[in-house]
């Protein structure tokens, strides 16, 4: 039997941790033969829910779930961690302004970030899924100057798994037969769902659906679906965000498929002309060696347009961000 693999949750009695924890736990993430330990860390006024969802846990009577902690201290929620996946965050508030939401959780993630630097295991790896994301991932990394920035990367797979889905059901194809989606950018209205190297089947997508119906419908369906998933359910999603974490964790620690690559935000390292010092969306390859940006690919006038509108967004969220780290220094 392997060594457990330990695994910490933020916001692990929110919409997306309840979703989540199971299926970690069930072994979806690691695969069939990888014990689990979760640490599972909330603020203080969520630890009642919280054991309500530990007994939930304990009444599944998983086998590959060997230990679970419940707690609202990050020293005992880090400690020693393989893997931390940063969902909790703070929601916007009636009236607050953008700026400030993005302040606010720059508090919380450089928080999370000095406690990962302190007490995480020297090889863990950072999920960031509350938003924004991107930015919120690039201030936990810059806190954690121990650790290497390839360890922290921000989610796009959810909307990379929807745009999956759009062009599976344009083509009436199996999402299966899809592959080398990718999603650029920033997980926002900016981000850039790109089809251009897709193929269905081994048919390019672009010989199977028009640049029209790409950029009218399929971008903003994607860039506009969780307010789609709100309107219909009341709810914002949580299950499908949960299965886009248990999909990029997965991929990174057991590798990409053969020919195909998975959309991931990480530390830009000037890759298409993009700015150091940001946690961009690029394709990505994942193997025992952790991710490779796909390198390149040819983009043409419009997607790098589209890039860069994304890049300046990321490049003004972080000089909100710096300005509070000056301020706070
Ligand atoms: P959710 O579990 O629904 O969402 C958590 C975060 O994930 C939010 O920032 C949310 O962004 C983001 N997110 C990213 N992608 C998606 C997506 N596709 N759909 C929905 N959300 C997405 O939030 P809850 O409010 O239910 O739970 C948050 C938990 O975090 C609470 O239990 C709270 O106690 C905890 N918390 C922990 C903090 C900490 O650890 N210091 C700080 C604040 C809260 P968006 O808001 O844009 O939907």
């Amino acid at each position: 039997m392997k060594n457990p693999v330990k695994v910490t949750l933020t916001g692990a009695a929110g919409h997306i941790g309840y979703a989540l924890a199971f299926r970690i736990a069930s072994g979806e993430m690691f695969g069939p033969d990888q014990p689990v330990n979760l640490r599972l860390l909330e603020i203080p006024q969520a630890l009642g829910s919280l054991r309500g969802v530990g007994m939930e846990l304990e009444d599944c009577a998983f086998p590959l779930l060997h230990d679970v902690v419940l707690t609202d201290d990050p020293e005992i929620g880090f400690r020693e961690t393989d893997y931390a996946l940063l969902i909790g965050a703070k929601p916007r508030g009636k009236g607050m302004e953008r700026k400030d939401l993005i302040l606010d959780n720059a508090r919380i993630f450089a928080a999370q970030g000095r406690s990962l630097n302190q007490y995480a295991n020297r090889d863990v790896r950072v999920l960031v899924v509350g938003n924004p994301a991107n930015t919120n991932a690039l201030i936990a990394q810059s806190n954690a100057p121990d650790l290497d920035p390839s360890q922290f990367s921000s989610m796009t797979r959810l909307d990379h798994n929807r745009a999956l889905g759009q062009l599976a059901n344009k083509t009436n194809s199996l999402v299966a037969n899809i592959n080398r989606m990718t999603i650029w950018g920033n997980h926002s209205m900016t981000q850039y769902p790109d089809i251009s190297q897709c193929l269905v089947g081994g048919v390019p997508a672009y010989d199977l659906v028009t640049r029209d119906w790409v950029i009218d419908h399929m971008i903003p369906r994607i860039q506009r679906r969780g307010g789609e998933i709100i309107s219909a359910r009341g709810l914002s999603s949580a299950a499908s965000a949960a299965d886009a974490v248990v999909d990029h964790v997965r991929d990174w620690a057991l590798g990409t498929d053969e020919g195909d690559w998975v959309s991931m935000s990480v530390t830009t390292d000037g890759s298409y002309g993009i700015s150091e010092g940001l946690m961009f969306s690029f394709p990505v390859t994942c193997s025992a060696r952790g991710y490779q940006i796909v390198k390149g690919l040819e983009l043409d006038d419009l997607s790098v347009a589209r890039l860069k509108a994304s890049e300046r967004e990321l490049l003004e969220e972080r000089a909100i961000v710096d300005e509070l780290l000056q301020a706070t220094s």
